[in-house]
């Protein structure tokens, strides 16, 4: 099997995808990761996420995370708290905090602008913060457009948007996993603006519960569709679905993404993702072992140390890397590990390392 000439068609990919020539699907995606970084360099970076709530009013099906506000388990985390936990990630030599949280039945811009200018003025660091749906939530609640929305969180000090809540770009599967979240075009429309507006965005996608592989594919075409556009997503990151404690695990589905599905998905996305120069390998669902494997399959960068995770933790999964295990993985690999920031450029050495 070797590589189509040319960018591959949705078609394409899933052919290659079915074809079960795994080792043929690495060399592919392997020549195209070879092609975006020949120096072998396998990045990581040093943050954190912070949930500042978990009050959601989604009720997303596959969220073992969010809490309805009359639950009595929800919570808003004070801002003395936000700024300790960026204490210690500064501590630490984080560059970067990731905050997202759940859409708050009554926050609107001033809060979230507030809570940016107040962090804004006690550290310098970069604020990774809002996926899509957060966005528009914010838009809908403040009753102002998607860009004033964004605009205004940029000047309170938002760096960058972090490509969550894109589970699959298909409404079919968005209409019943989340159906209170905003629409496939809606999340794509949010990035294109971001993007319109100076700001770098990732992109993710949680696969590997009711969607189909075509379905999949058609998710990673969106992606690559709007990067030919505007050329603002940084990385993708596919994430497999964890189930634990989720409501499809109550309703029956119980599908758990097994490694090889893993790696072949990695794999399609580097080969299909000609125009991302980033793709991330997840040991937070998958494991060391694993994400160290996708290294091989398109994967050149491990993400982050996860000073602090409480979303995949909610599912039941909770594997803990230190930034020393994260740079053997790499080592070990025959890769070279680099500090990175959120902009992908690396990060002088530590002096331990
Ligand atoms: S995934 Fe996000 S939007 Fe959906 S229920 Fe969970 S916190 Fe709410």
């Amino acid at each position: 099997m070797s590589l189509p000439k040319g960018r591959i068609s949705a078609q394409q990919a899933e052919g290659l995808f079915n074809a079960g020539d795994l080792l043929a699907l690495g060399r592919m995606a392997d020549e195209i990761r070879k092609h975006f970084h020949p120096d072998n360099i396998v990045t990581y970076i040093i943050d954190r996420n912070i949930n500042y709530t978990n009050i959601c009013t989604s009720g997303c099906l596959f969220c073992a995370f969010y809490r309805t506000e009359k639950s009595g388990e929800g919570y808003v985390l004070a801002y003395d708290e936000i700024k300790r936990k960026i204490g210690e990630t500064r501590d630490v030599d984080g560059v970067q905090i990731l905050m997202q949280g759940g859409l708050h039945p009554t926050w609107k811009i001033g809060d979230y602008v507030r809570l940016l200018k107040n962090i804004k003025s006690d550290f310098d660091i970069h604020m990774h913060a809002f996926s899509p749906p957060e966005i528009c939530h914010i838009s809908e609640q403040s009753g102002i457009s998607v860009r004033e929305t964004i605009g205004r969180l940029m000047e309170a000090g938002l760096d960058s948007i972090p490509g969550g809540g894109a589970e699959i770009l298909v409404d079919r599967v968005r209409n019943r996993l989340s159906p209170n979240k905003c629409s496939a075009d809606r999340w794509l429309d949010v990035m294109r603006i971001a993007h319109g507006l100076g700001l770098k965005t990732t992109a993710t996608m949680m696969f590997g519960h009711i969607e189909t592989i075509a379905e999949r594919i058609r998710h990673i075409e969106r992606i690559r569709e709007l990067q030919d556009e505007t050329g603002g997503f940084t990385a993708f990151i596919p994430w497999p679905f964890q189930h634990g404690q989720t409501a499809l695990h109550k309703m029956g589905i119980e599908k758990k993404v097994g490694s090889l599905d893993y790696i072949k998905t990695v794999a399609i996305s580097r080969i299909m993702l000609d125009n991302v120069p980033n793709v991330q390998a997840s040991w937070v669902t998958q494991g060391p072992k694993v994400s160290q494997m996708a290294l091989f399959f398109g994967a050149n960068d491990m993400g982050s140390t996860m000073l602090e995770e409480n979303v995949v933790k909610a599912a039941g999964v909770s594997f803990r890397l230190s930034e020393k295990e994260i740079r053997e993985l790499v080592a070990d690999a025959g890769f070279t590990p680099r500090r990175r920031q959120q902009d992908y450029s690396l990060l002088p050495e530590p002096v331990t390392a």
